[in-house]
């Protein structure tokens, strides 16, 4: 795969949620976010019953241009 700026090498990669204890993949959510609120207290974002898909990307090895893919086929199935 080509850069479509600079016609450089594209290396394939992914990008990377961070938790408390643990990496999972970057995720694409439909929509707009919305803040989870419990008791009050912020407890991150409200991700339940959207559609996700884990991201997929490519970087220029030469420029640093990323694409990125959430293709349907990296829909979470749940
Ligand atoms: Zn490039």
């Amino acid at each position: 795969m080509k850069c479509l700026r600079c016609d450089g090498q594209m290396s394939p990669g992914y990008m990377v949620d961070l938790m408390k204890n643990a990496v999972i993949p970057g995720t694409w959510v439909i929509g707009t976010y919305q803040p989870n609120k419990f008791l009050g207290m912020n407890r991150g974002l409200s991700v339940r019953g959207k559609r996700k898909f884990h991201i997929e990307g490519y970087r220029c090895d030469s420029c640093g241009w990323l694409d990125l893919f959430a293709s349907k086929e990296n829909e979470y199935v749940k």
